[in-house]
């Protein structure tokens, strides 16, 4: 179940709430504004670590450095 953290734009009050969706209507539960700003940065650090990218390893299938064009063998 997510928790979003939020900033009353009123009071700059912070605040967190459980959101079933995005759609449901949150208010300060200190001045009962409805005008909140979220704050995404909470939960982001969670799936980002993840590598998506997996590492190749280059061919080296025996051919030196260079596929002999450089002379260096
Ligand atoms: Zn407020």
């Amino acid at each position: 179940m997510p928790i979003y953290e939020y900033i009353c734009d009123d009071c700059q009050n912070e605040f967190e709430k459980i959101v079933i969706n995005k759609q449901q209507e949150i208010s300060c539960p200190k001045c009962a504004s409805k005008k909140a700003t979220i704050q995404l940065s909470v939960f982001s650090s969670a799936t980002a670590g993840g590598s998506s990218k997996s590492f190749t390893p280059p061919s080296s299938g025996g051919r030196g450095c260079c596929g002999g064009g450089c002379g260096c063998h």
